[in-house]
């Protein structure tokens, strides 16, 4: 059978001005309008056809060079998050057909501007730079509970019109077109002639009453899930003053989400607060999270060299949790600039700052290993994390302790961790980082059809049917012409299952189109 491939959107600007303006050209009944439907007034489109329309953009942004998997900050995102779906799921906002059907699923983006975007179907964008800008749990959690506000309250839904003429690719590919906006400002205003873009951006945005509600809704669920409720205003706070200084397209969630004073007066009213709010000072795990964030977001030279260099380090008047957090981010951009050396020297003292502080210690250690590994110290990563770490490791140990043993040779701790990722895999399915490195031990140990099929199901989820249909047939290639081992048997039936399935998806997105 002869699968089409989905086409790439948004890798250079000429397919952006493309997409935006073919999108604009078809002047759909819901965009001609510029009042959305009002809160009550129905409810849009379908559960079924908004997690649809979330499964193809979230589908493009797994491809999406900016994408980003990195195990520490994934980790936390998620420490984050968990709570706040749970406050939601409590407080009746988030019905169990909702957390069902919808996904529930964070993506990262390493990109340097400040945002975060709800995505239809109970997807969430990320930018490192909002985890970089915030100074407190809190802050960051506002921001999450917001956005996840808008998906319960089925904003976007309400957005769209299901009798209208666009059919969810051509809206997949505005929402994916404006996503693209948000991270190069500078190239979509030199393109797009006329301010089309802005009309753009304002027909996918939401309405006031609707900010209202999210805020309304997310003061709720925040403070619910056990955060400082102080969080939302330190964040409202911090884009203020962010909007007066820098108009330079670094802050798009300012652009998305205006920050009216009316927005503001509710926040304070709610808190009964009368003076200006002030940000709580964020505790060390924070800070060095958010230096990471800072870090990876930023491949240039002369920023990292500056990091490399921060007084914060040195200097007797910040706080430990600032030093920290600055010998963190000098330890990382030493790493990144290949001075193997010097980060060894910035992670040296870092690591005594940090032992009162159990979590603080786990990330420097975690660091550790990272930067044993980049200096190719396969074996004493390995040894930093069995020192360091409890069994059976967390996910960020884990992910690091697999990458030294697929570098090392035969050695006891392989079959342990493989077994560590096959149960990690079986509670978290979706997991395709997980499923990718387990199909490289697998591959290491000999395990040729699990490992075929360990890497059909990492394509699976990243929803890439047709990947996912290649690995699948090669582990059927591999069965048919090997003499198979024990296990094999069930490995190759799961195989058999799962090929019918990728095709099944491919044939529903041929026919939706
Ligand atoms: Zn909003």
């Amino acid at each position: 059978m002869k699968t089409k491939t989905l086409k790439p959107f948004f890798r250079s600007s000429n397919g952006l001005l493309a997409l935006l303006v073919g999108a604009l050209a078809m002047q759909p009944a819901w965009t001609q309008n510029n009042t959305l439907p009002s809160l009550g007034n129905g409810e849009g489109i379908s559960l079924g056809v908004e997690r649809q329309l979330g499964d193809r953009i979230a589908r493009e942004l797994y491809r999406d060079p900016d994408y980003l998997e990195d195990p520490v900050l994934d980790e936390y995102i998620q420490r984050l998050w968990t709570p706040l779906v749970k406050a939601a799921a409590a407080r009746g906002e988030l019905s169990p057909e909702l957390q069902e059907r919808f996904a529930w699923r964070i993506l990262l983006g390493r990109d340097r501007s400040v945002n975060a975007f709800a995505l239809p179907g109970g997807y969430l964008g990320v930018h490192l730079g909002l985890i970089a800008v915030v100074s407190s749990d809190a802050e960051l959690a506002s921001v999450l509970a917001h956005e996840l506000s808008h998906v319960t309250q089925r904003h976007i839904a309400r957005s769209m019109d299901e009798q209208s003429k666009m059919t969810p690719w051509v809206i997949g590919s505005m929402i994916l077109g404006a996503i693209a906006v948000s991270k190069n400002p500078q190239a979509a205003q030199g393109l797009i002639v006329g301010g089309q873009a802005a009309a753009i951006q304002s027909q996918l945005s939401y309405s006031r009453d609707m900010e209202r509600e999210a805020d309304r809704v997310g003061f709720g669920v925040l403070s619910d899930a056990g955060y400082d409720p102080q969080g939302f205003v330190g964040m409202f706070n911090k884009l203020q003053q962010s909007a007066g200084v820098n108009d330079n397209g670094a802050y798009p969630y300012l652009r998305s989400h205006p920050l009216t004073t009316e927005r503001i007066a509710d926040m304070q009213a709610r808190l009964q607060l009368n003076g200006p709010a002030k940000t709580t000072p964020g505790d060390m795990v924070q800070a060095m999270l958010g230096a990471r964030a800072k870090v990876m977001s930023q491949n240039g030279v002369e920023a990292l060299r500056a990091w490399t260099l921060d007084s914060k380090a040195t200097s007797a008047q910040v706080t430990l949790a600032q030093k920290a957090g600055a010998l963190y981010a000098a330890t990382l951009a030493h790493l990144q600039l290949r001075d193997g050396p010097a980060a060894e020297t910035a992670l040296q003292s870092l690591l005594p700052l940090t032992v009162q502080n159990p979590e603080a210690h786990r990330l420097a250690t975690l660091l550790q290993a990272e930067l044993a590994i980049r200096q190719e110290r396969f074996a004493s990563a390995l040894q930093i994390l069995e020192a360091a770490s409890s069994k059976p490791f967390k996910r960020p140990e884990l992910m690091a302790a697999a990458q030294a043993l697929l570098r090392l040779p035969p050695r006891p701790e392989r079959a342990a961790i493989t077994l560590q990722l096959r149960e990690w895999v079986t509670q978290v399915p979706n997991d395709a980082q997980a499923w990718n490195t387990l199909a490289s031990m697998l591959n290491l140990q000999g395990q040729a059809l699990p490992s075929l099929r360990a890497e059909g199901e990492a394509q699976m989820a990243r929803m890439d049917w047709p990947g996912a249909v290649d690995r699948f047939r090669a582990a059927q290639d591999w069965a048919r012409n090997n003499r198979l081992q024990a296990g094999d048997h069930i490995e190759a039936s799961i195989v058999d299952t799962r090929l019918r399935q990728a095709q099944a998806q491919i044939r529903a997105i041929q026919t939706e189109r």
